[in-house]
């Protein structure tokens, strides 16, 4: 018998259960061997604050953000030696601008020196966010930007800037029966009825991919494409902030109808065909541990609207990042960047990072943990309030007990993003008002962990689940009232 027909005989590799990954370790880090005893002394010198606990001391998986802790591939390591590091125009700032109309599109063409200037670099995205909306509120007083949910630090950077954000989340976001692939859409009809009632007052109408602040759930085409219609319906520019456009590019490919057997790289192009401009953090889809950027389309809606705007963002950045040729970054991590984003659009890349995520949230629910579903694309989200459910005591910082535990006696990294977190405490009343959600967060840095280190973590935190009834609330020691409490405050077990 010929060989290939019998491989063709055989179950071919993808089902089977253990996936293999698309790459290989170049180097590895070695752990360092901290003991259970170890840990939880520390933890507790740390007021049990993940964020204050050394991040040398995690032995087991670090969740605590998927941003900027990319392991890069070797290409990258071996572009870094070829940046360059003038003052002005180096060579990779050449190489990334060829690279960002090659991903998305050679719309976003860019020449200074014949007043075009479309492209502005910056050290990360909240920068970024900060001189847009920074410009923006020179237009007009009592403007609003609408987005499908901001990003914190996005909204937080419009809101300094004298801004209202909105948050036109979909219908389906918080529905935990749905199972929409696409709840990271912008909802469409009170988008309509804002567009119509205050179009005079909303400068540019943002969408984000994926929905960071909504669980990481992506955002359809269709949705995409709708909104941006609305918006140049009554002549406002549409933005995407597209620091996973890769990642929502990936869902398109799998469940939107018609988009199977498109390549998505031609997805990402797109997508970004309805886009007037987009700002976005290479610390994600970038593949990078730094970087950040603002670009424009070439004459598009956001130029002939404001065409003063580009001026006043490149006096921005020459103000606070440096020239506008290397935005604060340095020449190597612009060349590593360049590299990551050649990465990131492959097929095979893609399929395991989003295998890796979707692996842990279904291993995760099937053993019966609360999780968020579907499963986004780039964490995994506990429910705390489902986590609790019929232990007869109220817990209200339940989440900061689990991530203590968590961390204390199995050394995984994970995050609480709920009642404490985005909770706000009143000092003279002593009332806590609460978010919306209580969540923990895991999430999953880009090729940096393997599916034994995941599996542990779904098992770790099985065996707290097995005994949240004697899981104790916490005390806040220290920052209940501090803005921003999350990153700052101690807590103790009551
Ligand atoms: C991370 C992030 C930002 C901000 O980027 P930084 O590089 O962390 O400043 C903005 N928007 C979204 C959706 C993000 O995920």
């Amino acid at each position: 018998m010929p060989l290939a027909e019998f491989v063709a005989s055989l179950p071919p590799s993808s089902e089977l259960l253990s996936p293999v990954r698309p790459y290989v370790n170049h180097s590895v880090e070695l752990k360092l061997p901290y003991t259970t005893d170890e840990r939880t002394k520390r933890l507790e010198e740390a007021g049990l604050n993940v964020f204050q606990y050394p991040a040398e001391m995690v032995t087991g998986c670090d969740m605590l953000s998927d941003s900027g802790t990319t392991t890069m591939t070797n290409r990258q390591w071996a572009a870094l030696h070829l940046g360059d590091e003038s003052y002005g125009s180096n060579r990779g700032y050449f190489e990334l601008l060829r690279q960002i109309q090659t991903t998305f599109g050679e719309q976003f063409a860019n020449d200074p020196a014949e007043n075009r200037p479309n492209a502005f670099l910056f050290h990360q995205g909240r920068p970024t966010e900060d001189a847009l909306f920074t410009v923006l509120s020179g237009l007009g007083s009592d403007l609003t930007i609408p987005s499908n949910g901001h990003f914190d630090t996005t909204e937080a950077n419009i809101e300094a800037n004298h801004i209202k954000p909105v948050n036109l989340f979909s219908k389906s976001l918080h529905d935990i029966k749905s199972n929409d692939t696409f709840k990271g859409n912008m909802d469409i009809e009170r988008l309509s009825s804002l567009l119509e009632s205050s179009h005079d007052r909303i400068p540019v109408v943002y969408v984000t991919v994926t929905n960071n602040t909504g669980g990481g759930q992506p955002v359809s085409l269709e949705n995409i494409r709708n909104v941006a219609s609305l918006a140049h319906k009554h002549e406002i520019p549409f933005f995407l902030d597209a620091c996973r456009f890769a990642e929502n590019a990936w869902f398109i490919k799998q469940h939107e109808a018609g988009y199977a057997n498109k390549s998505v790289a031609e997805i990402v192009r797109e997508m970004f065909s309805y886009a007037d401009g987009f700002t976005i953090s290479f610390k994600k889809d970038g593949l990078v541990n730094m970087g950040g950027g603002l670009f424009l389309r070439d004459g598009g809606l956001f130029v002939q609207r404001y065409p003063q705007l580009p001026d006043a963002l490149t006096n921005l950045q020459i103000l606070k990042e440096g020239h506008p040729t290397y935005g604060g970054m340095s020449g190597r991590d612009i060349m590593a960047l360049a590299e990551g984003l050649k990465t990131v659009t492959t097929e095979p890349y893609l399929a395991h990072r989003i295998g890796q995520v979707q692996r842990l949230g279904n291993g995760m629910a099937e053993i019966g943990l609360p999780v968020i579903t579907p499963i986004g694309g780039h964490a995994v989200y506990l429910d705390m309030n489902r986590f609790f459910e019929g232990t007869g005591a109220d817990r209200l910082f339940g989440g900061v007990s689990f991530t203590a535990l968590l961390l204390a006696a199995y050394g995984h990294r994970a995050v609480e993003l709920g009642n404490f977190a985005f909770g706000k405490y009143d000092p003279q009343t002593g009332k806590e008002t609460l978010p919306e959600v209580n969540f923990v967060r895991f999430a999953i840095p880009r090729l940096r962990y393997e599916e034994t280190d995941l599996r542990n973590v779904a098992e770790s935190a099985y065996a707290l689940y097995k005994m949240r009834n004697g899981i104790p609330d916490v005390a806040v020691t220290y920052g209940r009232e501090l803005t921003l409490r999350h990153f700052k405050a101690r807590f103790a077990f009551k």
